[in-house]
């Protein structure tokens, strides 16, 4: 079946392609595995998964297969008026593998959904047992928690607020724990007390009557480049929530699955937060799929009081369900969250050698399969490249000349540094890997000896 070709008026019809900085994107038509396809037939190494996503690659058929079954039996439901299998049995899998304190789940479209799904299950929470003050929450500068109005507004981002201002309802504030940049300029565990000390002080000048959640990412993202907070700071954080009776939120849109444990959650059991957001692994890329996991007790609680019945048209949609529980087996049965620790080491100590070897990286940083590299100009003062370099965007477009699929990052003016995420799937083999840190070592050979020819090094 041929379709009629449609006339466009003054570029591509998606107003994403508009944007200036997606310009010299390829256009790519087919995936396999962690290979993506362009229209010319160049092959490139999926480094990102898409958008830290496509945990079990491109194609996989268990999971179209389920879904194209789910879909000749019960392609739509809605939660309000029906229970339905796909959606027990994926919460029931997600809850298996989060194990205690995190027995009941909320499926949604997406990450910024759940984020703000878990907040109001705290507020409405909140105000149920009788605290109807607290609404404000608190987030680390810099963080992502999402894109709609209310997570933009959670998010740490100094470039948000111009645009935004006046829409959205802010966070307030505190210094992230970077280990490479810690805010008090000595060691990552001094910042990452300056940072628990802040967040103290924060709870106190608002209130703690007023102060509903503290939320973090455990392992971050694209907003701090795989920065993994201080061990002193997981512990701190967890004890200054409890003490002041605030919710302990982790953001593990990112992080779960890639990072050496269904949740990050679980690697710190004695610091456990009340509630945990995920996503993106979850779906894998096949579905829009994200998950507030929250422990049982509340739930129930809840229940027996106001209820909890919040809920979007494609909230536990079946085909996302089964989509959603062919993922989890596939990643369960082929033992992939053990080898995203196999292989993200492997691929850690390749790039710490390839630190040493180059001029450009600053620091090698991350857990399992959620890595980055950070690039500066000056490894002893770790200064980085000016605004008009954009380093991150530049080596991306050299990485495409080596078959890479790499992703800019380079946020507040590159206040806080700038990266390349290495998160690739998790069915990455060792010498797919291998090769990935190869072509990656070229690409920023190469871009080394433009900043040389340009004098900017
Ligand atoms: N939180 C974190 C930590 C994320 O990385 C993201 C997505 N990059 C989100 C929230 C928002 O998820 P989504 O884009 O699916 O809405």
């Amino acid at each position: 079946m041929t379709h009629p070709t449609w006339p466009t008026r003054g570029g591509p019809q998606d107003l994403f392609y508009a944007r200036s900085n997606t310009r010299g994107l390829p256009t790519i038509v087919r995936g396999e595995g962690i290979f993506v396809f362009d229209k010319e037939g160049n092959r490139y190494i999926d480094v990102v998964s898409g958008a830290f996503t496509a945990a079990l690659g491109q194609g996989n058929r268990r999971v179209l297969e389920a879904m194209v079954r789910q879909g000749e039996t019960l392609s739509y439901s809605y939660v309000r008026v029906a229970r339905h299998e796909p959606n027990l049995e994926l919460t029931r899998r997600i809850a298996d593998l989060a194990g205690p304190g995190f027995e009941r789940c909320h499926l949604t479209s997406g990450g910024s959904e759940a984020v703000e799904m878990g907040i109001k299950f705290l507020r409405q929470y909140a105000l149920a047992k009788g605290m109807p003050a607290k609404t404000r929450v608190i987030t680390l500068m810099p963080s992502y928690h999402g894109g709609t109005l209310a997570t933009l507004g959670w998010t740490g981002d100094e470039d948000i607020p111009a645009v935004w201002h006046g829409m959205t309802v802010p966070s307030a504030k505190i210094p992230a724990p970077l280990s490479y940049r810690p805010s008090a300029g000595v060691s990552a565990e001094d910042g990452a007390r300056a940072s628990a000390e802040a967040l103290e002080r924060t709870i106190l000048e608002i209130g703690p009557d007023r102060v509903l959640a503290f939320m973090f990412e455990p392992v971050g993202g694209q907003s701090t480049g795989a920065n993994v907070p201080h061990d002193l700071f997981f512990r701190e954080a967890h004890r200054i929530c409890r003490r002041h009776g605030v919710f302990l939120v982790y953001d593990e849109v990112m992080a779960a699955v890639r990072t050496g444990s269904f949740l990050a959650a679980q690697r710190r059991p004695d610091c456990r937060p009340d509630i945990v957001i995920t996503a993106k692994g979850i779906g894998a890329g096949y579905v829009p799929m994200g998950v507030m996991l929250a422990p049982a007790t509340m739930v129930d609680e809840l229940a027996g009081l106001t209820g909890f019945n919040l809920s979007h048209t494609y909230n536990a949609n079946p085909i996302a369900c089964a989509a959603g529980a062919a993922v989890v087996d596939e990643i369960v049965e082929r033992g992939l969250i053990a080898a995203a620790v196999t292989v993200g080491n492997h691929v850690r100590q390749r790039l710490e050698a390839l630190k040493e070897r180059s001029p450009i990286v600053g620091d090698v940083r991350g857990e399992g399969l959620l890595l980055a590299i950070e690039y500066v100009r000056d490894k002893r003062t770790k200064a980085t490249f000016p605004d008009a370099i954009y380093a991150s965007d530049r080596s991306r477009q050299i990485g495409l000349s080596h078959g890479l699929m790499l992703y800019a990052r380079r946020q507040n003016g590159g206040r806080f540094g700038e990266w390349s995420i290495v998160s690739p799937p998790l069915t990455i083999t060792l010498e797919q890997a291998d090769d990935l840190v190869d072509r990656l070592e070229r690409t920023l050979a190469d871009f080394t000896d433009e900043m040389v020819r340009e004098g900017v090094l």
